[in-house]
């Protein structure tokens, strides 16, 4: 296969809508433009979709369903096996597509077309094990027999900030249940969406399975959707604002739903931790994905006793990484996503810094092209600045201390969100004890990712609801039908 370059990774990815297994322009030929945030030029134009072709795509997957459904599970299987290669024999131009879209190195882009490959590999392999079961009531008599049914028609949305993987983890166990679905990617990142879409179709997924919408109107051409009481799920990965509304639009047809949303993960590094360890673990939390990760560690607390020789290593360690295009060699931290994106971390760090933080490295805007900010560490935090309650979505390290397992405990879980939280500790009492305690959704001890296709990943409280991956994702897309048999 020739090398992949950026004009070849452009012409791979579609640019119209594909509803009911066509690509077509939006009606009246609307578009709009997708951006290179390292240098704010125009990537290419995609459609635009109007509330018409939202219908269209719901009418398409409503279609589909039925035969969907009845299709054999080895088959729903093969196509996102199929899938699978596909998607991995076309890394580069995926890898190229989110590097150019949404700004992170190429290293990094690999590393997702892994890791959101693999969620059709899993879903595969689980496409083929969905089961019920069947017992004789306690009383006797009645023999009762359960069975698992696709929900039925999904929607969609996923954000920017991994634009394979959060349509993989979707999409792989709706098909695998046997849903159809309507896809609608973010606005700045719509390309990765639409080759995925392709993949699929060589794949042999038929029409109307998956249909996927680009549309700079998201709030008017996705209400109308998730109001019609044909749609039956909703899977929602975005921020705790958005997700908030759509709850409420999902509560007229009582949809089912799944909501990813934001997160504040606290870092915590105990005396007893092994110091590197946890700054390798810390560059992780932090730095994958140029923080704009809804896992990235928000708020390293961290024993005072530590404290100094932590904060200076990982200084040290931040301060040497390469910021660039995502697309130049050895580039290692590329733009954010926007130029408002990268104002909000701009002013978190003010605001630590008017309220008595340390700038240990970074923390300076640079000049020039793009939406670069350099990573950045902050010691001395005090617990009134918004950079420890807010998201930061960026590179910016804010490090606090404590003195007790206690007080490490109830800063951790001192934040409205609760989707993961990170500890390093060589003690396995304190892990179990620290991990029981932790009010969240995943926990990550002496490691800095958590993400794995293979396990159930989500949030509570303001983090959301719903599992993705693992033995529970295929769960969200299923109903269970209960049936009593008199014999
Ligand atoms: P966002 O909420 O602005 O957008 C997410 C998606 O929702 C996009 O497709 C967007 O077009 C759409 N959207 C926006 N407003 C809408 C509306 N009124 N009605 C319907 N759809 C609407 O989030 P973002 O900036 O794209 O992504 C960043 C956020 O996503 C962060 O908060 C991050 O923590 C969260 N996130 C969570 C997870 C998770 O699994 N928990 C994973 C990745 C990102």
């Amino acid at each position: 296969m020739p090398a992949v370059t950026q004009k070849s990774a452009l012409e791979f990815a579609p640019t119209g809508l594909y509803v009911d297994g066509r690509w077509r322009p939006a009606t009246g030929g609307a578009t709009f433009a997708v951006h290179d945030p390292a240098t704010g030029r125009t990537l290419t134009e995609v459609a635009d979709a109007s509330v018409e072709d939202g219908r269209a795509a719901l009418d398409a997957a409503v279609a589909a369903q039925a035969d969907w459904a009845a299709t054999d599970p080895r088959e729903r299987s093969e196509i996102l096996r199929r899938a699978f290669e596909l998607l991995t024999g076309r890394a580069e131009t995926f890898a190229m597509l989110m590097t150019l879209e949404m700004g992170k190195s190429l290293a990094e882009s690999r590393g997702e077309v892994t890791y959101g490959a693999e969620f059709f590999r899993w879903f595969a392999e689980e496409a083929v094990r969905i089961h019920g079961r069947y017992a004789v009531a306690p009383s006797g008599g009645t023999r009762l027999v359960t069975m698992r049914q696709p929900v039925g028609p999904v929607m969609a949305i996923t954000p920017w900030n991994f634009p394979l993987a959060m349509g993989t983890r979707k999409v792989g166990p709706a098909l695998a249940a046997g849903c159809t679905v309507v896809l609608k990617p973010a606005g700045e990142t719509p390309l990765t969406t639409l080759a995925l879409a392709r993949v699929l179709e060589e794949a042999g997924l038929p029409a109307g399975v998956l249909n996927v919408i680009t549309t700079s109107r998201t709030a008017e051409v996705s209400e109308p959707i998730i109001r019609d009481p044909r749609l039956r799920k909703l899977t929602f990965t975005g921020s705790t604002g958005v997700g908030r509304t759509l709850v409420g639009q999902s509560a007229d047809q009582l949809l089912r739903v799944s909501m990813e949303l934001g997160g504040n993960a606290p870092f915590l590094v105990f005396e007893d931790a092994d110091l590197e360890r946890a700054v390798d673990g810390a560059m992780l939390a932090k730095m994958r994905n140029i923080g704009e990760a809804c896992t990235a560690a928000n708020r390293f607390i961290v024993h005072e006793s530590v404290a100094e020789e932590f904060s200076a290593r990982l200084a040290e360690r931040m301060g040497a990484l390469t910021v660039g295009k995502g697309t130049a060699k050895g580039a290692e931290v590329g733009p954010l996503i926007t130029e408002a994106a990268r104002g909000n971390v701009a002013e978190l760090v003010e605001d630590a810094v008017t309220k008595g933080a340390t700038v240990l490295t970074g923390g300076e805007v640079p000049t020039g092209k793009g939406w670069f900010y350099p990573p950045t560490v902050l010691a001395d935090v005090p617990e009134g600045a918004r950079v420890l309650r807010e998201e930061i979505f960026g590179p910016v390290a804010p490090i606090t201390t404590f003195t007790s397992e206690e007080e490490a405990i109830r800063l951790a879980n001192s934040s409205e969100y609760g989707l993961v939280a990170y500890a390093f500790t060589e003690d396995g009492a304190r892990t179990l004890r620290v991990s029981e305690a932790l009010e969240f959704g995943m926990v990550g001890i002496n490691q800095g990712v958590v993400s794995n296709p293979a396990a159930p990943f989500g949030g509570v409280k303001h983090s959301g609801f719903g599992r993705e991956g693992g033995f529970e994702g295929i769960e969200e897309y299923l109903e269970t039908k209960y049936v009593g048999i008199a014999p």
